[in-house]
């Protein structure tokens, strides 16, 4: 009787779980949604207690419904969002506090000061990241000084900080293993990812007593096995990687120059730069890409970008032009372009790499002739406008040439979007079969350290195509299109004046 992997995607606002065979193919799947909490505005907040019992139920469920028994599944992996902040009691397991998520602003003060301190340059080098308040460091900062007591119990060795992959497998372990592996290391502004180990003059400069830092492990590793009365069986758990490193690790992106981009509420859009860690000259982060081997990193170039599928959302709800996301298909297919119009989404500022707070929503180039299927084709082209821009600055900093971006997320449903992408970029685009790429990543990474899948040559074969996307714009039209685009992002910076 064949045996197949268990993967946990621990996301921002859904726990899910999905078994996975040797072909990579999803054999059954559950998902649960739990509470976003906003208790300030720019505050959120996730109970750990419900990412716990959210993500136990769908294991279960998921397990079930597959209707092999926890017996034959030979590894658990896990990927999760990422920077998000937990710190627990480590004799009771109980939380300290709820969970501070990636998307919160509470730190932002933090920073500044770590900037003024002159702090920006050594994070940069040392971390890859710039500082900001998206990373766990000074989430774990402001807890320490808010939560009564914590700073006494963390020197005393009390209480333990993880991001989500750490709490689940310290909650699946039984209190056993307190780990988290190197890609989500990356993003806590405390890991150099040079060295890869924690950074002694950077937890000094933020208040953190390394005693409260999980152990940190290659992505690929017997991290620990869960407590046999969870899921029915003592079942290793051997992948553990970030969200968006886990994705480019099921899109099989291993050498320097692959690439992925997920479309979805934002894009997240990570280059391959392999044993490199690249600095960035374009605003992008240098982060560690999922990394199967001890001592061993591998490196990614990434770029986030706010808004893409989230303006599909406000043309639904906002402007109530489309019934739903999918409509935006055939809406724009019944124009041959946008007559001239540029729509950009720069609703909160524009991320990498422009990196403009201030920027806002622009739509340019309206006549009498503009309807909404041309409103509704911009909105789609800014997506693929925005992917080159940060494409092109990752490309540009690694010095290396792109053959093909593989996709995926909710957006890549979208035929008109992907010909388009192609078209701008001048590149193909490539949608797997196997849409799960982030839990898949995660099965991947379990899968390799028990013996499941023998190499990542295995796993390459095993990526499939749905569907190439090849360019058929001429050279001039993409170059003309692409000039339009950056005039019409030069008139939406700058525009909210402080
Ligand atoms: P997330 O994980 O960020 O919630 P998903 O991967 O589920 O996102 O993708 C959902 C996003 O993709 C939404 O913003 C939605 O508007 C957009 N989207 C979904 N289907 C389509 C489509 N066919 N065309 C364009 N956008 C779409």
């Amino acid at each position: 009787m064949d045996s197949y992997i268990l993967a946990l995607d621990q996301g921002t606002t859904s726990s899910r779980a999905i078994v996975f065979d040797r072909g990579g193919q999803v054999v059954a799947s559950a998902q649960r949604e739990f509470r976003q909490l906003y208790p300030q505005p720019g505050w959120v907040e996730h109970d750990p207690l419900e990412i716990w019992e959210s993500q136990l139920a769908v294991a279960r469920q998921a397990i079930a419904a597959a209707g092999i028994g926890a017996a034959r599944i030979a590894a658990v992996g896990i990927t999760n969002q990422r920077e998000t902040t937990i710190v627990w009691d480590r004799a009771t397991g109980q939380p300290v506090h709820n969970a501070i998520v990636w998307q919160c602003r509470r730190s932002a003060g933090l920073c500044d000061a770590l900037k003024a301190g002159g702090w920006e340059p050594r994070v940069r080098e040392r971390t890859g990241l710039v500082v900001d308040a998206y990373f766990s460091g000074t989430k774990i900062q402001w807890l320490l000084e808010n939560v009564p007591g914590l700073r006494a119990r963390a020197e005393r060795g009390e209480v333990c900080f993880g991001t989500v992959d750490s709490w689940l497998t310290f909650k699946l372990s039984g209190g056993r293993a307190w780990v988290t592996d190197y890609s989500n290391a990356s993003r806590t502004m405390l890991f150099n990812i040079h060295r890869l180990a924690w950074d002694p003059d950077l937890c000094a400069a933020l208040g953190v007593p390394a005693r409260m830092l999980p152990e940190v492990r290659p992505s690929s590793h017997p991290f620990g096995r869960t407590a046999g009365d969870l899921l029915g069986a003592e079942i290793p758990i051997t992948g553990i990687a970030g969200d968006q490193q886990a994705s480019l690790f099921g899109q099989a992106c291993f050498q320097p120059g692959t690439a992925k981009n997920t479309y979805g509420t934002g894009c997240f859009l990570l280059v391959h730069t392999g044993d490199r860690p690249v600095a960035s000259q374009t605003g992008l982060l240098t982060t560690v890409a999922a990394s199967p081997t001890e001592g061993r990193a591998e490196y990614a170039l990434e770029g986030s970008i706010f808004i893409t599928g989230a303006a599909i959302q406000w043309l639904r709800d906002g402007l109530q032009i489309i019934a739903d996301s999918a409509e935006s298909e055939p809406v724009a297919a019944s124009v041959p372009d946008t007559g001239g119009v540029y729509f950009v989404p720069a609703f909160v500022g524009l991320g990498a790499p422009h990196w403009d707070m201030y920027a806002r929503g622009a739509i340019l180039g309206l006549t009498r002739g503009t309807t909404r299927a041309h409103l509704v084709r911009a909105a789609l082209e800014a997506i693929a406008y925005q992917t080159r821009e940060v494409l092109e600055a990752a490309t540009f900093d690694a010095r290396l040439a792109l053959a093909e971006l593989r996709v995926d997320g909710g957006a890549t449903a979208n035929n008109l979007l992907m010909q388009f992408q192609a078209d701008i970029l001048g590149a193909p685009v490539v949608r797997p079969v196997v849409k799960e790429t982030t839990a898949l990543g995660a099965a991947y990474l379990a899968g390799l350290a028990v013996g499941y899948w023998a190499s990542r040559d295995e796993i390459a074969a095993n990526w499939a195509a749905d569907r190439r996307f090849l360019p058929e714009m001429n050279e001039a039209e993409r170059g003309h299109r692409y000039a339009g685009w950056r005039r019409a992002v030069a008139r939406a910076s700058g525009w909210a004046t402080p």
